[in-house]
């Protein structure tokens, strides 16, 4: 049975002991509830890339930093059909749409992400998207579109939260997740480990999404890629033994949740990443670049899926594919609620000089 009441000295516990013994109750774990030997892949899209309002220290989406990724408009429905298309051609079973938005406002890009869901659910593919906050009438809007997925990351502790980003609060984004759970969308949350956290801001992160009842369906573990202009540039990358624990840490106390490999796959030797599916990882993104920062290519990762005697999971296999309902018989219409999201405001040195130092490039 899955335990929703795990505190951060348990977590602790797990995660400190002795590696042989971690990886054989994580692998224990996960042999229980997931076949071992299939792993779920997604593709990354940015749908709509930099120009962020928000200020989170990883990101080099944030429109204050001075980084080096070209921006780019929402694509258009047909590009993301092509790109599904494409990433369904080479072994994806789940297309995840990124767009650096603070949150969603209904209106025209919000109906043409909507298409874009009905689009790729027609392929037969499950559709995540992550646009930011989501009020519960938008959650139901996407949830009959046919989306399947969508993310909202804690990214860390609450604690360590206020480290990274202050232009909006921890409990929004659970408001977000509960927005979700309020439709038949699944959850996909996790967080990023490398950002300068201890070990108790790691266990407290695991802290909430072990606890929340459902636990999420997908938990995505990125190790920080430090990108130049953003306040964390200079945070020293974590180590492979780090990632193996934080993963079948996951697995132990979110047993039934697919635990997806994210960013920093590239640092990531293939033994590396065989301990990590051993340890009950079993989702990667899969295409040359995750948002902004780049990612193994897809033939690299199905030659690895070769060696290991991998198989990428069928789409629908955890849940039913949801039905898509078109635009003209759909029962929820846009509200236009200016929803009350938190902007704490505090001080964050590092992104302040980040952005004071941005201000000085052209
Ligand atoms: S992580 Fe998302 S919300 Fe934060 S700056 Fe980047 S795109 Fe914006």
């Amino acid at each position: 049975m899955t335990r929703n009441d795990w505190t951060k000295e348990e977590i602790l516990e797990i995660y400190n002991k002795p590696l042989m013994e971690l990886l054989y109750e994580a692998a224990t774990v996960h042999r229980k509830h997931h076949d071992p030997n299939k792993v779920q892949v997604s593709t990354l899209l940015s749908i709509k890339t930099g120009g962020c309002p928000e200020d989170c220290g990883y990101c080099p989406q944030a429109a204050r930093y001075h980084t080096d990724i070209e921006g780019n408009d929402l694509m258009s429905v047909s590009q993301v059909k092509a790109q599904a298309l494409r990433a369904k051609s080479s072994g994806s079973s789940r297309v995840c749409m990124g767009a650096a938005w603070r949150n969603v406002k209904d209106g025209e890009e919000f109906d043409k992400v909507l298409e874009m869901v009905r689009t790729i659910n027609k392929l037969d593919m499950e559709v995540c998207c992550t646009l930011g906050m989501v009020t519960e009438n938008q959650a139901k809007r996407l949830a009959e579109a046919g989306l399947y997925a969508y993310n909202h990351n804690l990214d860390s502790s609450e604690e360590y939260y206020k480290e990274v980003i202050s232009t909006r609060g921890y409990q929004d984004r659970l408001d977000t997740i509960s927005n979700v759970r309020k439709s038949k969308v699944t959850v996909c949350s996790g967080g990023i480990i490398g950002m300068g956290e201890s070990l108790e801001d790691r266990a407290g992160m695991l802290v909430a999404l072990a606890t929340l009842n459902p636990q999420p369906e997908s938990t995505p573990i990125n190790a920080l890629v430090p990108v130049e202009g953003t306040p964390l540039e200079e945070q020293q990358k974590i180590s492979i033994w780090e990632m193996l624990r934080m993963v079948a840490t996951t697995r132990i106390v979110m047993p039934e949740t697919q635990v997806r490999l994210s960013a920093g796959r590239t640092d990531m030797s293939r033994e590396g990443q065989a301990m990590c599916f051993f340890a009950g990882a079993n989702s990667i993104f899969a295409g040359d670049k995750l948002l902004t920062t780049p990612n193994p290519n897809v033939d690299d990762d199905m030659e690895m899926f070769k060696l290991l005697g991998l198989e990428p999971q069928k789409a629908f296999e955890k849940k039913s594919q949801p039905q898509s309902v078109s635009a003209e018989e759909s029962k929820y219409k846009p509200l236009n609620e200016k929803p009350k999201w938190s902007r704490p405001g505090h001080t964050i040195e590092r992104n302040v000089e980040a952005k004071a130092k941005a201000k000085t490039k052209v």
